[in-house]
């Protein structure tokens, strides 16, 4: 098989295992790899990532210009080719919609808390990239802004997107993104998440080296003024203070929201809008019920 066959077959599989675990459904999700310098071989529009073949995909130059394939390319090239313009390592880009890393990118939750080590040698954290209409311009925007200091990272109110140096590698990085958000959720839901110290976090990244782990950055020491291009990766960690574990308390029984989260949510829910003159009122739900109640008698 000639190297463009393999990497049109390995699509082909990737494609079909996304689907097979849930990341992608009809025909959500898209997949590219760097044919040469200068060409990508990339999934077609409108096709499910679970059925494909490998005389579907296209070949597109890096400015997107169709060069071959009887479909048109992926809806999303334009964030595959940003990504490949500002990074020359990356051999492969795959999107796809992990449906629990996609709950942390529609709660606005990043993956940034340091609580698995394999996570903080790997990945480092998963940030979210700002929200943007899929398939414009706005999405490289967005993506821009994390995509030289992170391998991975979650798209507000979309989905994940990652990177790597060969399709495999960028593949396997979707699975440890949804599996640390699926191991997080769990954390959550039971109410309290172990974290990390600051300590044993730099311990891990010394440990990358060893283990000839290339990362696009260091986990960064302070916090990196806002607004700019990320240079490093933003790690939650606490100081330890002799502890390598530090307990973070979510204080909830099982079921219940914490106290802490509810301030949070409460924080960031909109405020209702007092009509003029109006006052707001508060009723519990059996008050609204039965106020609906008497109001169906009245009608009869
Ligand atoms: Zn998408």
């Amino acid at each position: 098989m000639t190297a463009e066959g393999a990497l049109r077959a390995d699509i082909v599989e990737v494609g079909r295992r996304m689907y097979a675990r849930g990341y992608t459904a009809s025909n959500d999700g898209n997949i590219s790899v760097r044919l040469g310098h200068d060409r990508l071989l990339m999934t077609p529009k409108s096709v499910c990532k679970g059925f494909m073949t490998p005389d579907m995909m296209c070949i597109t130059d890096l400015e997107g210009r169709k060069l071959q394939g009887d479909r048109d390319p992926s809806s999303e090239m334009l964030m595959h080719l940003e990504v490949y313009r500002q990074r020359q390592d990356v051999q492969a880009v795959v999107h796809a919609h992990p449906p629990i890393a996609t709950g942390f990118a529609v709660a606005g939750i990043p993956l940034t808390r340091p609580v698995l080590a394999e996570v903080l040698t790997t990945l480092g954290s998963i940030p979210i990239a700002e929200y943007a209409t899929p398939s414009t311009s706005e999405l490289p925007q967005a993506v821009r802004k994390y995509i030289k200091a992170h391998d991975g990272m979650l798209l507000a109110n979309h989905g994940a997107l990652t990177v790597g140096g060969d399709l495999l590698a960028a593949y396997y990085k979707m699975e440890t993104i949804e599996h640390f958000a699926k191991i997080s959720l769990v954390a959550r839901l039971l109410g309290r998440e172990n974290l990390i110290a600051r300590e044993e976090v730099a311990r891990l990244q010394a440990l990358r080296g060893t283990y000839g782990i290339t990362a696009p950055a260091p986990i960064c020491e302070d916090p990196p003024p806002a607004g700019q291009d990320a240079t490093c990766q933003v790690v939650d960690a606490p100081a330890g203070g002799g502890l390598r574990l530090v307990p973070d308390l979510l204080d909830a029984p099982f079921g219940e929201v914490s106290p802490k989260l509810a301030a949070q949510v409460d924080k960031a829910a909109p405020k209702p809008m007092a009509k003029a003159g109006g006052e707001e009122i508060r009723l519990t739900y059996r008050e609204l019920s039965s106020l609906i109640e008497e109001a169906i008698r009245n009608l009869r």
